[in-house]
C-alpha cells in the first residue's frame, strides 16, 4: 500500500517536472517535440481572479497539444479585473 502510494507520489512529482520543463521549452518559442519554432498560444482560460489561467499551446508543424495551469500574475493587482 505504502509502495503504491510513494510510486503515484514519484509519478506525479515527476509527471510535474516534465510538464514544467515543457513549458520552459514553450516559453522560448520552440516545440517540445519538434523543437522547431512554430509553437502557438491556441486557447487561454481565467480560472477567475485568483485561480491559474490554462494555456493551451499547439505546434503548428507536428500538430503537439498541451495546457498547462499558470499563475497569472498581477490579476487582480493589476486592476484588470471586473
Ligand atoms: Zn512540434
Amino acid at each position: 500500500m505504502i509502495i503504491i502510494l510513494i510510486g503515484s507520489v514519484t509519478v506525479y512529482i515527476y509527471y510535474l517536472k516534465e510538464k514544467k520543463e515543457q513549458l520552459s521549452i514553450i516559453e522560448r518559442g520552440f516545440c517540445p517535440r519538434c523543437k522547431h519554432n512554430s509553437i502557438e498560444l491556441v486557447d487561454k482560460r481565467s480560472g477567475g481572479c485568483s485561480g491559474p489561467q490554462i494555456l493551451s499551446f499547439e505546434c503548428m508543424e507536428c500538430g503537439y497539444h498541451n495546457s498547462f495551469a499558470v499563475e497569472s500574475s498581477g490579476g487582480c493587482g493589476s486592476g484588470r479585473c471586473g
